[in-house]
């Protein structure tokens, strides 16, 4: 018997339309301007709260295409519903990715007013940015995603950066912090340029790109480290806990549990597990999608996804990874859209972005604490405890 659903994120597409026109944009259908209805977000969360399914915390991350081309008055409207319904027990926190290049004082008082998490697509300084971040007219986007992040800066609105790392940027960690210093930007994500959908990416199945990207990560830890100014490396500062953890809890991968990340797309299809499927076709899987939350509810959904090809295929690669790979014990089975499309298939086990988003950020970890073990100011216990929160800063030289 499966266990009923933990929900812990719902990713919802407000509209599949985006104002620009990156060069390694994988979405299918972002020409297309229908936006999500009102009707079909109180549905979802009616459907979401009564199934008592849900996490004592649920992100809601409002994603792909660009969130920001729906008003603002309809996020006032829909956070305002949800806020509505929701049980005490249950704390919602809502979030945007977006490009930044329609933020204005509007959107940072919706943001300071809701608490709202903001993560915005900058690929760093206007040379490397506007390489692939370009506007439906080929012109680069530097100019007004900075504008942006600087109106969120006056606005004292909290946000982080996700900086997608492309040839020439990574043998540039230096100068990629000096940017972000001199912008105030001191929480940093970063993506390696994947293949997704239709977009092959060049860089992701080179030969050296392990190397390359540990010897970036590597030194732009160290580097932030050692100026203070920079809060949260994402792919350090996310490792740390999955790997230093009380004895017996496991990392959990909300990827391959069945609803545990319900993704909604404008129409109120849903699919689950990895939010890159939602939108996406396959010749054996078609399109990925479990049902409508306009017209079935949450259990019937689940139903068919339990009685799925794709949650069976999902768990024979999580189950093949349990099996043959030393760091299923920190990753937990890995992306499924990434094993597709890597590997061909859900089965299957290691891909170029496991070995980038699981290994090399472990492996650094590990090579730091050993540095500080074998270091002769530092007295290390035999028996780790579990060190939480951990912070990068600990370890980091
Ligand atoms: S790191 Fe890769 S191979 Fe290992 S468990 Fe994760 S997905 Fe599977």
């Amino acid at each position: 018997m499966t266990a009923t659903p933990d929900i812990g994120m719902v990713v919802v597409q407000p509209t599949a339309f985006c104002n620009i026109a990156c060069t390694y944009c994988y979405l299918p259908d972002r020409s297309n301007k229908h936006v999500i209805a009102q009707s079909t977000v109180t549905r979802l969360f009616e459907q979401i709260f009564a199934s008592g399914w849900s996490c004592p915390e649920i992100t809601v991350i409002w994603h792909a295409g660009e969130p920001l081309v729906v008003p603002v008055s309809f996020y006032r409207e829909a956070f305002a519903t949800i806020e509505r319904m929701r049980p005490a027990s249950v704390h919602v926190k809502h979030s945007f990715q977006t490009n930044g290049t329609l933020i204005d004082t509007e959107w940072c008082d919706l943001f300071k007013e809701w608490g709202v998490g903001v993560g915005v697509s900058l690929d760093g300084p206007r040379e490397l940015h506007d390489l692939h971040r370009k506007s439906r007219s080929g012109k680069g986007t530097f100019d007004k995603t900075i504008a942006g992040i600087r109106s969120l800066r006056e606005n004292n609105v909290d946000f982080h950066v996700i900086s997608v790392l492309s040839h020439t940027s990574l043998d540039q960690p230096a100068e990629l912090l000096d940017f972000y210093l001199t912008e105030g930007i001191d929480q940093i994500c970063f993506n390696v340029e994947e293949s997704e959908g239709d977009h092959v990416s060049s860089l992701f199945h080179g030969p050296e790109l392990r190397k390359r990207y540990a010897a970036f990560l590597r030194s732009f830890w160290h580097l932030a480290r050692r100026s203070g100014r920079v809060r949260f490396v994402r792919e350090i500062d996310l490792a740390l806990p999955r790997l230093f953890r009380p004895e017996g809890v496991p990392a959990r991968n909300i990827q391959v549990e069945p609803l545990a990340m319900l993704n909604v797309d404008s129409h109120g299809n849903v699919s689950s597990f990895s939010p890159e499927l939602l939108g996406l076709k396959n010749k054996d899987y078609r399109d990925y999608l479990l049902g409508n939350i306009n017209f079935q509810s949450l259990q019937e959904i689940r139903d068919t996804c339990l009685a799925s090809a794709l949650y069976r295929d999902i768990t024979a690669g999580v189950q093949a990874c349990s099996r043959s790979c030393d760091y299923f014990s920190v990753c937990g089975g890995g992306a499924p859209v990434n094993k597709l499309f890597e590997n061909g298939s859900f089965t299957g086990t290691e891909t170029s972005y496991c070995t980038l988003t699981q290994m090399v950020p472990t492996d650094l970890i590990l090579e730091a604490y050993d540095r500080l073990a074998h270091s002769p100011a530092m007295v290390v216990p035999q028996d780790v405890p579990s060190p939480s929160p951990v912070q990068s800063s600990d370890v980091a030289a």
